[in-house]
């Protein structure tokens, strides 16, 4: 068990420190899956294809400096509009203070231990493929409904 970092949990998104921020992750991995979108209805559709660059049994980003490069649509979320945050699963930490609502229990920031939200099935470890092993043309046979 990890100790629990000095509250930042409920501040508002826009009074974090940089530090804070990328502490606010909840370390499920779920935006690093490749997503579908309906263009008639703007629905959204996660796949179960995780981008090349997480390595799934931590699910860490394996160069987190440079995903910006090395990812086109790999988004930087701070500084986005919170509004624009709701693409992101709902158990997604931003997503949730960025509605003004609180963090789950299984959050590291709430109960101290970071494989919680391995053991409680919210990330996606053990559940993804990398994109390196399938087609773009091929993602629509990976959507999956556990991202929500
Ligand atoms: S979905 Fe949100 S909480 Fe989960 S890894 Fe991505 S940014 Fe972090
Ligand atoms: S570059 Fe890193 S942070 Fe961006 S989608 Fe890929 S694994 Fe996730």
């Amino acid at each position: 068990m990890e100790p629990v970092p000095e509250s930042f949990a409920d501040k508002p998104l826009h009074e974090l420190t940089a530090v804070e921020w990328e502490a606010l992750c909840d370390g499920c991995a779920k935006c690093c899956l490749h997503k579908l979108e309906d263009e008639a209805c703007g629905d959204i559709f996660y796949t179960k294809v995780r981008c090349r660059y997480l390595d799934e049994a931590t699910c860490r980003c394996t160069d987190y400096d440079n995903r910006s490069v090395l990812v086109s649509n790999c988004i930087d979320l701070k500084g986005q509009d919170p509004a624009a945050l709701n693409w992101l699963p709902s158990t997604c930490a931003y997503r949730l203070r960025a509605n003004n609502q609180p963090l789950p229990e299984w959050h590291y920031l709430v109960c101290g231990d970071r494989e919680q939200v391995h053991r409680e099935g919210i990330s996606i470890r053990g559940r993804s493929v990398s994109d390196e092993f399938v087609h773009p043309d091929g993602f629509d046979e990976h959507i999956v409904r556990w991202v929500e």
